[in-house]
């Protein structure tokens, strides 16, 4: 069964001038992309995005980094694409990411670690709404590669 994930291009990648690199890695591996968009979240956005983690010790940096230039978020679709984009991201930490993976390739901290994707159903569900309404969402066919 096909499966969303809400993935996000974090500001140390925009900056970086990674945007492309991101977001065809995710098209290379047969995603589909629903949605895309540009946002500059506020320090309150930021930390409502992230509000399983408020209380732990990184909250504070992590809201301020993640307001601290625009983002790019990202709707994929595929069947399993929640496991698959954590695949493609690799560990949190960059220095514990696999080879070829996008954090590896991309992340200079823990923190500035260039991409997010949902890591459950669960999370996709609040985090997809976040940022795009139905509207905003289309459903097509990729064509075969
Ligand atoms: N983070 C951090 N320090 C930590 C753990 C996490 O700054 O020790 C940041 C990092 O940007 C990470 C985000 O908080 O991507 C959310 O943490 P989570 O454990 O959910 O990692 P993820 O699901 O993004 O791999
Ligand atoms: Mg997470």
């Amino acid at each position: 069964m096909s499966e969303r994930t809400l993935v996000m291009v974090k500001p140390d990648a925009v900056r970086g001038g990674h945007v492309g690199d991101v977001v065809g890695r995710f098209e290379a591996a047969g995603l589909t992309i629903r949605a895309l968009k540009m946002i500059h979240l506020d320090r309150q956005e930021a930390e409502e995005f992230y509000r399983v983690h408020r209380g732990k010790p990184f909250f504070s940096g992590l809201t301020q980094f993640m307001s601290s230039g625009p983002i790019v978020a990202i709707v994929l679709e595929a069947p399993g694409a929640i496991t698959q984009v954590r695949r493609l991201m690799g560990a949190t930490d960059p220095a514990k990411a696999e080879p070829g993976t996008i954090r590896k390739d991309f992340a200079s901290s823990i923190e500035q670690n260039a991409v997010h994707g949902s890591d459950s159903p669960e999370s996709a569900a609040y985090e997809i709404p976040y940022f795009f309404g139905a509207l905003e969402q289309h459903a097509y066919e990729r064509a075969a590669r």
